[in-house]
């Protein structure tokens, strides 16, 4: 295993719906790296993503290859097989070298009391570390042993085809109603030892609300004591229950929270910890932005888009519902976006929260709108091409500027 794929400290997962922007994308990480800020690239698209937009996993890879060997970038990158089950991970087996095993719907099932029994009589009260009582251990057990026998499951299927440490593994628990707690955290990594699976990353659901494309909403100073008490964790299960020493925290739906980047940054200085910091859809909304500033045909192709995802809304928003919060009150006519200016309409879509135009409301619309691009198939795709100074320009800066300047430099 000395030879096992490692995922380095920082890493930044950027999704591209429409497999347009790897170079763009890996700019950032180019131009973090020029001033000594390692950041490695990893580009996740979901097996949900893919069926909207009619894609395959093996278009990820050739869109990865290709921005590495057009870059010459020569430190690692991946391609994660974002939120698969032992139902959809196949497809993905063969491109992908990163596997997101989401087990979040496995959550709570219950599994039988001697799989409990066995556990507490293996682990015991945890020697109280964090807090843990027996009761406790028992509680968390019976939520989530289920849960990460399914990871095991999901692992082994992988390890059986691509090879034990030619991958590198996450487990991902953030598509659920409650947030798993430090404590049921190290419940959780100490079951995922028992099950052998070797997690170098693992994304817990956190406190509040992580809306896709927004700022973040809920308690900050909570969400910091959380994800300081999650990093301390994981330190004593790596170094108690032999897990990766290199295992970190991986923050779901992180593009655009701002409001909690400080307390990260403080976070991973003062402890030496790494993070997964996963952004997906925004790169979309930034083509659009690109594609509204360069003006003429682009702009109204633009306008266009957002006339269609409004007559359309509900059906768009519907398997995003609980990762959204429109209130569609807030939402402009499309006759009136039909007579913005360029400016205008960056300036509604962009994340720029001391901009007075800045519309989130608009913005999240737009960002589970892909699939009216989508359906614009080669009319859309063409547009972006023509535009690619502007689209690239603001591809960059967004993950640069607005994520990796905040939370790794
Ligand atoms: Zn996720």
């Amino acid at each position: 295993m000395s030879s096992a794929l490692t995922l380095g400290r920082f890493s930044l997962g950027m999704g591209d719906r429409f497999a347009q922007q790897g170079r763009a994308q890996l700019a950032a990480c180019q131009k973090a790296a020029a001033a000594g800020v390692n950041v490695i690239p990893v580009w996740n698209k979901s097996n949900r993503e893919h069926l909207i937009v009619g894609s395959e996993p093996s278009g990820v890879r050739a869109e990865a290859d290709a921005a590495v060997a057009a870059l010459g970038w020569a430190s690692s990158y991946h391609v994660d097989a974002d939120h698969i089950n032992l139902g959809t991970v196949e497809r993905f087996i063969a491109p992908s070298d990163f596997f997101t095993l989401d087990v979040a719907g496995a959550i709570g099932t219950p599994c039988g009391q001697a799989s409990i029994n066995d556990f507490v009589k293996r682990y015991g009260d945890f020697g109280g570390a964090f807090g843990l009582t027996i009761g406790k251990v028992r509680e968390a057990a019976g939520k989530y042993l289920h849960a990460v026998e399914e990871a095991g499951r999901i692992y082994r299927r992988v390890e059986q085809a691509k090879g034990a440490g030619a991958f590198i593994t996450e487990v991902s628990m953030d598509e659920t109603d409650l947030p798993q707690t430090p404590d049921q955290l190290l419940v959780i990594l100490a079951a995922l030892s028992a099950e052998g699976v070797p997690a170098q990353t693992i994304a817990p659901k956190f406190t509040g609300r992580f809306n896709k494309g927004v700022d973040y909403v809920g308690d900050v100073e909570q969400f910091e004591r959380e994800f300081n008490d999650d990093i301390a964790v994981i330190a004593h299960a790596v170094s108690r229950y032999g897990l990766p020493a290199n295992l970190k925290l991986s923050v779901h739906s992180g593009s655009d929270k701002f409001s909690i980047c400080p307390a990260i940054a403080r976070a991973l200085k003062a402890s030496g910890a790494g993070v997964h910091l996963k952004t997906a859809g925004t790169t979309w909304l930034e083509e659009l932005i690109g594609l509204a500033e360069a003006g003429g045909e682009a702009l109204a192709l633009a306008r266009e888009v957002y006339a269609e995802a409004f007559a359309h809304a509900s059906a768009l928003c519907a398997p995003y519902a609980a990762v959204i919060d429109i209130d569609e009150s807030r939402l402009p006519q499309p006759s009136e976006v039909n007579s913005w200016s360029p400016a205008e309409y960056a300036g509604a879509l962009r994340h720029e929260q001391s901009c007075p135009a800045f519309n989130p409301h608009l913005r999240q619309l737009l960002h589970v709108g892909y699939k009216v691009a989508a359906k614009m198939g080669e009319r859309y795709l063409g547009t972006v091409r023509e535009c690619e100074e502007s689209v690239a320009r603001n591809v960059t800066a967004n993950l640069h500027d607005r994520h990796i300047e905040r939370v790794f430099a």
